[in-house]
């Protein structure tokens, strides 16, 4: 960790959810929010949380929400000096309502507000200058001025002997566009960790199957994988041809979103304070699971304290 921080570039938002199964939002009813939200800010405050050195790039509106962000950010011991107000534009939201079976409806107000306008500035260059560690959510590749600082950052990063590490974060069935796309293939081939979840291994990949998109993604460069499997845990594999399984822990799942984010937060600050990754496997698979178990997206992610209760108390599945 002497090197510098962990920094996440990405989209900052508030989460708003309905407290009823349903379908969308076409008649008036009952919500609760704003809670911080946006898969970077999870991973960040996780990371925080967690006792790593932590820092975000990104942006918020001059509003409640956007300080509902950087108050929640801070007291997690993220440095929040390259977040930026803007003046002009509300902080992002997301309102979800789950259904019956699962799945979710969205109304998204991302693309047209603070969150997308940020880019590359004094407080930006001097935290990348002595940044650690790059972390890269695919979501964030959407937003054009996320890019311009992320294909900067990288390189800088790189150069200093930092590492950087890939969510894909991607749902299958979205189609990027080809800069996008060439973008994202270009990260992946750099990653010395890739935190996949499910059939992002193959789309990350480009190849089918997982031992052969596994095999593939050693071949373009990547150092280190964990694929997430959600409630069926999730599976470390190396270079050298090792694999770990890391069994989840059972939970009952009030609330799925942050997930991933917090897993991969949680892992990946382990890693740097120089835990071995069957260490950092479980710190992690506690953050993932804890984190289902609170309503709001990131208002589970523990401390370490916190989780090491968690661990002491909770069975995992064999
Ligand atoms: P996200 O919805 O945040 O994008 P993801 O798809 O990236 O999530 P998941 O695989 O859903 O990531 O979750 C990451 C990890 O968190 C899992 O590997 C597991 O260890 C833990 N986890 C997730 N859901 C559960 C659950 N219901 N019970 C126990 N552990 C869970
Ligand atoms: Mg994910």
């Amino acid at each position: 960790d002497q090197l510098g921080p962990t920094v996440c570039v990405g989209e900052i938002l508030v989460e708003i959810v309905a407290t009823t199964v349903g379908n969308g939002f076409m008649e008036a009813q009952s919500l609760i929010g704003p809670f911080a939200s946006g898969a970077p800010a999870i991973f960040i405050s996780q990371c925080g949380r967690l006792g790593g050195s932590a820092a975000m790039i990104g942006a918020v509106g001059a509003d409640d929400f956007g300080r509902v962000n950087l108050e929640r950010l801070k007291g997690d011991g993220v440095d929040i000096s390259a977040i930026s107000v803007d003046p002009d534009y509300p902080t992002g939201s997301a309102f979800v309502r789950y259904r019956e079976d699962g799945s979710r409806d969205f109304v998204y107000n991302i693309a047209t507000s603070a969150a997308a306008r940020f880019g590359w500035s004094e407080d930006v260059s001097n935290l990348i200058g002595r940044a650690g560690h790059l972390h890269v959510m695919g979501s964030a590749l959407s937003v054009p001025s996320a890019c311009g600082v992320i294909d900067k950052a990288v390189d800088i990063v790189k150069a200093r002997g930092g590492t950087l590490s890939v969510d894909p974060n991607i749902r299958k069935e979205l189609k990027l566009d080809e800069a996008t796309e060439r973008r994202f293939a270009r990260l992946v081939a750099k990653a010395d960790l890739l935190l996949p979840s499910g059939e992002e291994l193959e789309r990350a990949a480009g190849v089918e199957g997982e031992a052969n998109a596994i095999r593939r993604l050693f071949e373009i460069g990547v150092k280190e994988i964990v694929l997430k499997r959600g409630a069926d845990g999730a599976t470390y594999y190396s270079r050298e041809g090792e694999s770990i399984d890391a069994p989840a822990f059972v939970v009952r799942e009030v609330d799925p979103t942050g997930a991933g984010d917090c897993f991969g937060g949680a892992y990946l600050t382990c890693r740097r304070l120089g835990m071995s990754p069957t260490d950092a496997l479980t710190y992690a698979a506690a953050a993932g699971a804890r984190n289902v178990t609170v309503v709001g997206p990131m208002e589970g992610a523990g401390t370490r304290e916190q989780l090491d209760a968690f661990i002491a108390a909770t069975e995992r599945r064999s």
